[in-house]
């Protein structure tokens, strides 16, 4: 039986540790500050912006709501990123994706300052990324670096199958997992043999978006598996991408869904925005 890699409890341990990088930060006359704007009332959306600003209260950042209305035009929230830009109380600025369609979400993402992109999005970080000199990372293949860590799971010549080739979760995830020296294989919905490919991975780490496709057997017996994926089925049951219960029967560890990679998420915005109001994005405040 699979142990349970618990994304909750080490969210929580990292949120106490900043909470005194915070205050710490304020005892200098530095509050960190989140600039968090949502444009339009998408209900998922509008959850995620409340979870964030309450995970920054609970640890005393300073977030900076700005909610505006759906039919807001491109310049309009150009004209407030620049302003946020050059606010010298925000260090990090997150725009809630997705946009209405009148505003180009690529143009909104490349005018936030690489210097306040805490969501690691701004092709200036996603190339640091890409030559093994990251300022910001992504949040969530950032949790799940930090999860396998704090697990000890060494990916040095391991066999690493990412399914999923996201912008924010696949592509990043496959790209740290090489700089930590695995062998990485990603995986899309034209890989042929996925069950084969997913056999193979010494870590498993599913990002697809479709409930339980990962079938327990097709996991090898040993293997760690993180579980990205967030699916609602029916009202109010939340599944991943991996058939939990099975997967569990083979794998040495696995991440639930939820209380696995989803906790982690919001922890490293938290992270990326004190790292930013400390002036050092890497090396890490909390030591991670
Ligand atoms: P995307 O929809 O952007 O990407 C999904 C990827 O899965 C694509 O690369 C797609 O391939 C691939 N895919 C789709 N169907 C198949 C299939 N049948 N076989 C193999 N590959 C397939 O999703 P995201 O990366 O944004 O998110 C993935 C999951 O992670 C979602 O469930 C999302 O909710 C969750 N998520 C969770 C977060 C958290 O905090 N826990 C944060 C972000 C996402 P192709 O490129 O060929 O289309």
């Amino acid at each position: 039986m699979a142990d349970i890699i618990d994304g909750k409890a080490l969210a929580a341990k990292i949120r106490a540790q900043l909470s005194g990088e915070v205050a710490a930060l304020k005892t200098a006359g530095i509050t960190p500050g989140l600039a968090v704007v949502l444009v339009g009332d998408d209900p998922a959306s509008k959850v995620y912006v409340s979870m964030k600003e309450k995970a920054c209260a609970d640890i005393g950042i300073f977030s900076d709501e700005h909610k505006l209305p759906a039919e807001t035009s491109e310049a309009e929230l150009l004209a407030l990123i620049d302003r946020l830009n050059r606010d010298p109380r925000i260090h990090g600025i997150l725009v809630q994706l997705p946009l209405p369609k009148q505003i180009n979400a690529e143009k909104v993402l490349e005018h936030i300052s690489p210097l306040k992109d805490v969501d690691g999005f701004h092709p200036y970080n996603v190339g640091r990324l890409m030559v093994g000199k990251p300022t910001f990372q992504p949040c969530t293949p950032y949790g799940v670096m930090v999860m396998l860590r704090e697990y000890g799971i060494d990916l040095t010549g391991k066999e690493v199958v990412v399914v999923g080739r996201s912008n924010i979760v696949g592509k990043p995830v496959a790209m740290m997992c090489l700089q930590q020296n695995a062998t990485v294989t990603i995986c899309h919905s034209r890989t042929r043999d996925l069950a084969a490919k997913v056999g193979q991975a010494d870590v498993l780490i599913a990002a697809v978006g479709v409930p339980e496709m990962i079938k327990g057997e097709w996991i090898k017996e040993g293997a760690v598996v993180i579980d990205v994926g967030v699916n609602r089925v029916g009202e109010k049951k939340l599944v991943g991408d991996v058939e939990f219960a099975a997967a569990s029967e083979r794998a040495s560890a696995i991440t639930p869904v939820p209380g696995g990679v989803g906790p982690m998420t919001i922890t490293m915005l938290l992270y990326n925005t004190v790292a930013s109001a400390q002036g050092v994005a890497t090396p890490s405040p909390a030591g991670l």
